[in-house]
């Protein structure tokens, strides 16, 4: 059916100035739209009534413009009068009137924002009825349970929802009520005991308000009107706005609807129903109902319902008709649907439809199945778009299991999803020493560093109580694909427990941790255990096919074993591979810092060689590992104290046990190389320019494996990265060290070796200069970690502890720029660095290899900057291919070279 008489005002058009809608009103505006104006549950009763001529009970929607403006500048002028006139088209229609002591029209009030959105004011059902209206309801229905039962809930919600009083004060006296009658139901009491339930409330009322409940529907009506408008700025809607995103602006509607009484009699009922199942995708409708019930009572889980199924015996001509509703519903909306339904005296009424809340495997399934249902017919682009990172996580991690209730001691960062268990233990050699008995550990630190690596590795999940989000231990964890929660500012950590107020956590004792929330639990939480249903990997193929030629995805492996697993997710290569991190082997940090001591040319060159040989033999596994993909290996780039222990360690120790001759020496080197901002210091490509000769090595070790890969047959691809350049003479010089290492190798092998040259970038300085130094690369890859750390002045070590928190709540800051990439400030940097980039070398490739490469909304920033690859841990490449797939069907990318940079201007 087209509607087109008298179109909604475009969303934009809120000079239009109309307020209500009701819900049959022409209409041919784009469900989007439609959904803004009207909120979601408007917007679908308006369909439902218009398009799907379902049978709905009439009413009106009062829109989210009337909301912004009521929040801005109190109740708009206009917007008593059009509620008037939609309560007399809904009078005339329904044949009743307000407050008639005849033969009253009730109605039902609820809240709809664009947003499905928890923590706004719910439902108030049987609004209208008042001393003299429940009279009249009497005398028509002939029902008096049924009439006063109406009004007593109706006092209690009102009291409880648009007047704020506690429903304990209310509970009270319909628990006395039942106990009194000896009934195990609200539905079960009698007319009496309703009767007096309603003058009780009335007075609960009166105590708590200091007036009396409000006789005058039109009262009711604007009260609960309010009442919503205001829920929308509540505690819990903005905090659930702040988590999900969404945008604090845009207000709610509220909807009218004529009431419908599933608490009637027993031929009525009220029930909430999916489409299909919303655990397992199944294609089978699944819902609950309840006989002789009202709205609430199904969700609130306080009365036994009964499986939808029972329909079929209980109504059977309703379950037929219902199930007639179901395909329609999906039909048009292409999607499963959750709906509210009533049942009064035998007919069917449907309140209220959306698509439904699902599991990630049921999402998963539902999408596959929709592609090739004939009545919904999705296209492939349409089913990976239903798809959320968050769904992965769930089917790629164990989670908690849902039907255990955790009591959540601590929070921190969400830094590597899943869930883990396990018992306590402090440091890495307690817990290497647990796992050798067979126990499954969790290792608590303040922090980690690369002495706690030994311990990660043998953990089930790990928790600190500081750094943030691009932190080591959240790094090192999300790398390896183990649970992490991190940052856990009251987590106070001593050599054998921690203390988090006043809980004590003792080396032993179980905990458990949910990485994808930030949650820390005492003791031995059940866990669901991941197993991916088949339906991954078609989405996934599905999402390749998307993003082929687009964007690709790599992933930051430093291992071989890493490499493997990134290569089993669907990476494309690797865009990272750190190579300190095979400097920390307990066979290497020896001659690491053999070479930092060295005091002659002779034991310098001779720690080097000893390093060239195991850097080849990794670097032959990694190469073997991504054969025929390109593989990005970053030369050194810590600074060097990070190899050396602890500073002040060493100071203590020579004041109370003194040191030996190799400490002393290590006491003066780690003195040496020790700085104020060790982040902003001696690192990266200035490490090559202070220690000449350890770029050479690593270049040198790195082409000596390709050649061995070439020898055995295999298709090496590399590419060398030099880290935080910041200027196009230091990257010529660098790239010089790097050809003229190669030239070495080439001399000594028969076959030539292809290879390419580039750099990171990860300074502001190095973006600006992007045209600069990209006449010395041959691709480029931004490391957006210290790239933010750089553009924002927040040290990416420490801006967890004091600072983020505050700034989030306070809203100085939408989100941890550590964890979603800013788009206004770091992304401007990272597109004109593309574009500055291409205008000297239009061929230059460009990846990102920052933390923010795993991350959805990030991949979208990147993707629209122009970015060819996105480079994340091996266990967020399924997220990152979905996501790579979204952020190219939803377009807006800007690749081109800019033509005013500097150097065309020059
Ligand atoms: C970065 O800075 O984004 C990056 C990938 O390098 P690292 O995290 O190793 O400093
Ligand atoms: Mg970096």
């Amino acid at each position: 059916m087209s509607l087109t008489n008298s179109p909604v005002p475009s969303a934009s058009n809120e000079a239009a100035r109309r307020f209500v809608y009701d819900f049959d009103h022409p209409h041919d505006a784009a469900p989007m739209s439609l959904k803004f104006l009207l909120g979601g549950k408007g917007a679908n009763l308006a369909e439902m009534t218009s398009v799907l001529g379902l049978p709905v009970p009439p009413g009106f929607t009062i829109s989210t413009t009337a909301c912004r403006a009521y929040l801005r500048h109190g109740w708009p002028l206009s917007l008593g009068h059009e509620i008037n006139q939609a309560v007399s088209r809904l009078e005339s229609r329904m044949g009743r009137h307000f407050g008639d002591d005849s033969d009253p029209l009730l109605v039902s009030v609820r809240s709809g924002a664009q947003f499905s959105m928890p923590g706004m004011m719910d439902t108030v059902l049987n609004l209208g009825l008042n001393d003299a209206s429940v009279e009249a309801l009497v005398a028509r229905s002939g029902d008096a349970r049924f009439a006063y039962d109406s009004y007593a809930r109706f006092i209690a919600m009102y009291g409880r929802i648009v007047l704020g009083i506690d429903h304990a004060h209310f509970n009270e006296h319909l628990r006395r009520a039942m106990a009194d009658e000896g009934v195990a139901t609200e539905g079960a009491l009698s007319a009496e005991a309703n009767l007096a339930l309603a003058a009780q409330y009335r007075s609960v009322v009166q105590t708590h308000c200091g007036r009396a409940f409000p006789q005058d529907p039109r009262q009711q009506l604007h009260e609960a009107i309010e009442a919503i408008f205001t829920s929308w700025n509540g505690a819990r809607a903005h905090a659930f706005r702040d988590r999900e995103g969404i945008d604090h602006e845009l207000g709610t509607a509220a909807n009218v609807q004529a009431m419908v009484f599933g608490n009637r009699d027993e031929t009525s009922g009220t029930g909430v129903a999916f489409t299909r199942n919303p655990s397992t995708g199944e294609a089978l409708a699944f819902g609950d109902f309840m006989v002789n019930a009202q709205g609430e009572d199904v969700v609130a889980g306080t009365s036994i319902t009964r499986p939808l199924v029972d329909l079929d015996d209980l109504f059977p001509i309703v379950a037929k008709e219902l199930s007639d509703v179901f395909a329609r519903l999906e039909s048009h909306y292409r999607d499963m649907c959750d709906i509210e339904f009533t049942v009064e005296q035998n007919r069917l009424w449907m309140l209220q439809t959306r698509p439904g809340m699902r599991t990630g495997a049921a999402a998963l399934r539902m999408a596959v199945d929709m592609v090739d249902d004939p009545a919904i017919l999705l296209t492939r682009a349409e089913a990976v778009s239903r798809i959320t990172g968050d769904h992965l996580d769930q089917v790629l991690h164990p989670t908690f299991d849902p039907s255990t209730e955790v009591e959540v001691v601590a929070r921190g960062l969400a830094a590597s999803p899943g869930a883990a268990v396990g018992r306590a233990y402090f440091d890495a050699p307690s817990a290497v020493a647990a796992t050798q008995r067979g126990e499954s550990i969790v290792l608590i630190r303040a922090e980690t560093s690369p002495d706690d690596v030994a311990g990660m590795l043998v953990a089930e999940g790990v928790i600190t109580a500081r750094g943030g989000l691009v932190s080591h231990a959240a790094v090192v964890a999300r790398g390896w694909g183990k649970p992490a929660v991190v940052g856990v500012s009251e987590l106070v950590v001593d050599a054998r427990s921690a203390r988090l107020g006043d809980i004590t956590i003792t080396e032993g004792d179980w905990v458990s941790l949910d990485g994808s929330a930030g949650h820390v639990v005492l003791g031995r939480v059940e866990l669901a255990s991941s197993t991916a249903p088949a339906e991954l990997e078609v989405i996934l193929s599905w999402a390749d096919e998307i993003r082929a030629g687009h964007l690709g995805v790599r992933a930051n492996a430093d291992t071989a074993s890493d490499a493997l697993a990134a290569r089993q997710r669907g990476a494309e290569g690797i865009g990272l591979c750190r190579t300190e991190h095979m400097f920390l082997g307990p066979d290497r940090l020896p001659v690491v810092r053999a070479m930092i001591l060295a005091n002659t040319d002779e034991e310098y060159h001779d720690a080097l060689a000893r390093l060239l040989e195991v850097q080849r033999a990794d670097f032959v596994a990694i190469l073997e590992a991504m054969d025929a993909l390109p593989v990005t290996v970053r030369l050194l780039d810590p600074p060097l104290h990070e190899f050396l222990p602890d500073l002040d360690a060493l100071v203590v120790k020579e004041a109370t046990l003194g040191l030996d001759d190799d400490e002393t020496r290590l006491l003066a080197a780690a003195r040496y190389w020790h700085e104020q901002n060790p982040m902003l210091g001696v690192r990266g490509v200035r490490l090559g320019v202070l220690k000449p000769g350890l770029y050479a090595m690593q270049v040198r070790a790195l082409l000596e494996a390709a050649q061995l890969r070439l020898a055995a047959g295999g298709d090496p691809r590399v590419e060398i990265m030099i880290p935080l350049t910041i200027s196009a003479p230091e990257l010529a010089l660098a790239r010089s060290w790097v050809i003229e290492a190669s030239e070495y190798v080439a001399r000594h092998y028969p076959v030539p070796l292809h290879f390419s040259v580039g750099t990171m970038i990860e300074t502001p300085r190095a973006a600006l200069l992007a045209h600069q130094i990209a006449a010395h690369a041959d691709f480029f890859s931004f490391g957006t970690n210290d790239l933010t750390q750089m553009t924002f002045g927040f040290s990416r070590d420490d801006v967890e502890g004091k600072l983020m928190a505050p700034y989030l709540e306070q809203g100085l800051l939408e989100h941890n720029p550590f964890d979603v990439l800013d788009a206004e400030g770091v992304g401007e940097l990272v597109s004109l660095g593309v574009r500055r980039g291409r205008s000297t070398n239009p061929h230059l490739k460009i990846g990102i290899c920052g933390e923010h490469g795993g991350d959805p909304t990030s991949i979208a920033t990147l993707y629209r900057c122009g970015v060819d690859y996105v480079s994340c841990s091996p266990y967020r490449i399924p997220v990152a291919r979905l996501a790579a797939a979204q952020a190219v069907l939803a377009g807006g990318r800007n690749a081109g070279p800019e033509d005013s940079s500097p150097s065309h201007q020059e």
